[in-house]
């Protein structure tokens, strides 16, 4: 199938060109034919499952048909979204599908100073991206009205439930107008979620995107049994080798990812650390100089790169094993997405064998092993 067998009007499809899609993936292939005629829709999909544009491309689409008197300056459709970097993405997903047309999208996010943010709101917006508590925030001090809302996504409602959002999205659903399409994504559907979606969806069509399988195909898995005094010489070896366009390394601990950072800047290979302790303005610098190309190589913790979504992530590098087996096919999930191939490199000495075998176990299947020397 193609894009453009799903009905999607030309400045789009020439967006979509310019970013070099070719064929639109399984979430989007099921999805923007129940966005665009307008009904509800569960999605349970990943990130890396193209989900973004799948909403997004039928919204501009339906908002850029409005005429003017139907367009207004209200706010008509509502992202809610769990992070910042979250939110930052699916705004630069907007930028980039709305590129030859002209709806007007913000996105709002705590943790920095609100006033750029009111100002934009006020300019009028079409579509809003938030996190929940800035959202709220700016509700209450009447800067944002959902009176006109026609579209509602929640987007990662697994991850919003997690980290406590649940009371936010209810005093959010009181507000909201009761005539509404509803989009809600989530990557799991524990009872809790499902609870969730029924009170939200009026007869939803639900796509289910299972990520495994993909994951199997497209992530090239590879295990070198080292040493933890020579897992800095190997990353080195391996960095000045390597073509990837973007690489992310996984640190266990915080200091660690900074020890890393030091040996690779000093040795000349330009790299960022995001974890904790850094504040939210260094993280983003980092992530932005990342996203952008400035640096090719970001060294993370795990919770640090939670938020974290490149398009073509083109190699994923565990210097530590993670604590769970879990989170390593969370971590490698990070490459090889949207029908893109991917790398995987795992370096495991020998107090980390226990955790490779539970991983091994998990992915039913033993990581190939690669030579030091190679
Ligand atoms: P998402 O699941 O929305 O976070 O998207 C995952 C990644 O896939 C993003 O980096 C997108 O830029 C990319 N992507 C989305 N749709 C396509 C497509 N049809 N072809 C190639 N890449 C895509």
């Amino acid at each position: 199938m193609t894009f453009k067998e799903l009905n999607i009007s030309e400045p789009i499809l020439k967006a979509l060109r310019d970013k070099k899609y070719e064929i639109p993936t399984p979430i989007q292939e099921q999805a923007i034919p129940v966005v665009s005629g307008g009904k509800d829709l569960l999605g349970i999909a990943q990130t890396g499952t193209g989900k973004t544009a799948a909403f997004a491309i039928p919204i501009i689409q339906q908002i850029s048909r409005l005429n003017a008197k139907e367009r207004g300056r209200e706010i008509k459709a509502l992202i809610l979204t769990p992070t910042r970097e979250l939110a930052i993405q699916i705004d630069e997903c907007f930028k980039d599908y709305n590129r030859y047309t002209d709806i007007r999208h913000t996105v709002i996010f705590g943790g920095v100073n609100q006033k750029p943010q009111v100002d934009a709101l006020k300019r009028g917006t079409d579509v809003l991206i938030a996190t929940p508590g800035r959202l709220l925030d700016l509700i209450s001090q009447k800067y944002i009205k959902l009176d006109h809302i026609q579209h509602f996504i929640l987007d990662e409602a697994d991850r919003m439930l997690d980290m406590g959002f649940i009371h936010d999205i209810k005093r959010l659903l009181v507000i909201l107008p009761k005539q509404r399409q509803t989009l809600f994504f989530s990557a799991t559907m524990p009872a809790k979620i499902s609870i969730l979606a029924k009170d939200m969806l009026k007869n939803p069509i639900t796509v289910e995107i299972k990520p495994v399988d993909k994951m199997k195909n497209k992530i090239e898995q590879g295990l070198y049994l080292v040493e933890k005094p020579e897992k800095s010489n190997l990353l080195i070896d391996i960095l000045k080798k390597e073509q990837a366009k973007t690489i992310l390394v996984f640190s266990r601990t915080k200091h660690g990812a900074d020890k890393i950072a030091k040996v690779l800047n000093k040795t000349g290979i330009n790299c960022e650390a995001i974890h904790g302790n850094k504040t939210q303005v260094a993280r983003q610098r980092a992530l932005d100089n990342f996203r952008s190309g400035k640096t090719r190589i970001i060294v993370a913790t795990d919770i640090a790169a939670r938020g974290i979504d490149i398009a073509n992530l083109g190699m994923v590098i565990n210097y530590d094993l993670p604590d769970t087996a879990e989170t390593y096919v969370h971590r490698i999930g990070r490459t090889g997405r949207a029908g893109q191939y991917g790398t995987a490199l795992t370096f495991c000495s020998k107090d980390e064998n226990a955790m490779l075998n539970s991983i091994q176990k998990l992915i039913g299947k033993k990581i190939s092993r690669l030579s030091v020397s190679a």
